[in-house]
């Protein structure tokens, strides 16, 4: 549905009259903000090269983004939100050109409530800033991406799923995370609707696909100041087994990730001293450390105390996790790329039928998990780019195995995920943004709606 330069040119018309719409037509500015933080897949990178917005916007308030969704209607063009651009599946690349629209004048916070810790945010705040103002008030977020210091809530939301914190809290899309929002639907005459939790969950890890999110209200936690840990193993199966027993111990966790041996060489230098093992990288609370270092000591391991986080400098321990593995990995050599996966259990006769198979073309960075109330094994392992033929390979060796693939190699919110349909999606589309016009592409099910795929 790519939109013809005149309404293009109309729809430009009629925005730079707009005091709270500004608009960008920079070439710079428009090759940034058309991409975001894809070429960790090589087939994304190849896919989305190309792909160009026509003009970038920025709002300056909600009733700006009104005017701004009213205009893309009235002359039908494409419009794809973008907050940081840190996502990794080309979630906010216009594929089909139009209007990208920058979410970054959307940062109030509008209430933390006092009694339920129950947060109400513009999706533009940054989480870095909207953790911190609720530290001030004894509450933090309770998932967080690795990119938590540069990416927004609402892109988290909208394009992330899990992360720092999913060992205690599991996944975004579980029940109790996001308990409504306020949207802006993308019609001639756009409306504002609040949605309850249970309507909101359509636009959750939606791509931006169907609706423009203005609000967000999200349950916190209480705040807990994080203490550093790192555990050197030399054998993986001890390694493994701290790990699911750090997972299923009673302290409290905020982070449990195991790098295997080659791909610890690769990473930073402030992920502990150096050491040729397999390392755990833990956030605990600060009465658990006694409980690790009794946990590690059961397995030879080495436990070294790198003390409190420092949220306000640069780095952390959070910082080597997550994909931010694959970005340090992928500095050093560039020719890998990685996967996700949930491990099946028993996870190390898995592991090692992998290992037999691809040797060390596939390393293992795990992550333990919350999953549906149960500690589970997340896998972002790293692979050895070997063209596409070897990468499907890969996938079905490890769905042989019983793993099941999150596939960050494809487009849609659908192949990257479960892989089916969610109804209620595609129905919030059909609602919120009937013309097709919000992110296109990128919604498997709209795409099979209408019979175009
Ligand atoms: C090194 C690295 C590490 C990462 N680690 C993690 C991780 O641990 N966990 C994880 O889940 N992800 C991770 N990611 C992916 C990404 O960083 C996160 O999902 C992040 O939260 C995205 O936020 P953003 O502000 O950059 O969103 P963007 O990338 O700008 O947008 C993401 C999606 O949200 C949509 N969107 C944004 N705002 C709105 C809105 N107001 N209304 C409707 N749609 C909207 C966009 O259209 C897009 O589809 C990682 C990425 C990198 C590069």
């Amino acid at each position: 549905m790519s939109s013809s330069n005149a309404s293009l040119e109309a729809l430009q018309a009629m925005l730079s009259f707009d005091a709270g719409l500004e608009l960008l037509h920079e070439p710079s500015e428009i090759e940034r903000f058309s991409r975001d933080a894809f070429d960790y897949s090589p087939v994304l990178a190849e896919r989305l090269a190309s792909c160009r917005a026509d003009l970038v916007v920025r709002p300056a308030d909600v009733a700006a983004v009104e005017r701004l969704a009213a205009a893309c209607a009235i002359h039908g063009v494409p419009l794809t939100v973008r907050a940081a651009g840190t996502g990794n599946y080309g979630q906010c690349v216009p594929l089909e050109g139009g209007v990208v629209m920058l979410t970054s004048s959307l940062r109030a916070i509008h209430n933390i409530d006092d009694k339920t810790g129950v947060v109400t945010v513009e999706p533009g705040c940054p989480m870095r800033l909207l953790d911190q103002s609720l530290r001030q008030r004894g509450r933090q977020l309770r998932l967080l991406p690795s990119t938590w210091r540069s990416a927004t809530i609402g892109g988290f939301l909208s394009g992330g799923s899990g992360g720092i914190g999913s060992i205690r809290w599991g996944f975004l899309r579980d029940p109790g995370h996001l308990l409504g929002l306020e949207l802006v639907t993308l019609e001639s005459k756009p409306q504002r609707i609040t949605l309850s939790a249970a309507e909101a969950e359509a636009l959750n890890h939606a791509y931006g696909t169907n609706g423009v999110m203005t609000s967000l209200q999200l349950a916190t936690a209480a705040a807990v100041d994080w203490h550093q840990v790192a555990v050197d193993c030399e054998r993986w199966t001890d390694a493994v087994e701290l790990l699911l027993a750090c997972g299923r111990a009673a302290i409290d966790l905020h982070l449990a990730s195991l790098l295997e041996r080659p791909v610890l060489k690769h990473m930073p230098t402030w992920s502990g001293p150096t050491a040729d093992r397999h390392r755990l990288l833990l956030l605990v609370s600060p009465d658990a450390i006694g409980t690790v270092r009794r946990l590690a000591a059961n397995r030879a391991a080495v436990v070294h105390d790198l003390g409190p986080e420092d949220l306000n400098g640069g780095n952390s321990l959070r910082e080597l996790t997550w994909n931010h593995t694959t970005l340090h990995m992928r500095a050093a050599a560039p020719g890998w790329t990685y996967l996700q996966m949930l491990l099946p259990q028993p996870e190390l006769a898995a592991m090692a039928s992998l290992r037999q198979r691809w040797g060390d073309a596939l390393l293992w960075h795990l992550e333990a998990v919350s999953q549906q109330g149960c500690v589970r094994l997340a896998a972002l392992p790293l692979v050895r780019w070997e063209g596409m033929e070897r990468l499907e390979q890969l996938m079905e060796d490890c769905r042989a195995v019983g793993a099941f693939i999150f596939n960050p190699h494809v487009l849609t919110v659908e192949d990257g995920g479960l892989g089916v349909v969610d109804g209620d999606q595609v129905a919030a589309k059909a609602r919120f943004d009937p013309a097709g016009l919000l992110n296109p592409g990128k919604l498997r099910g709209w795409l099979e709606r209408d019979g175009l795929d």
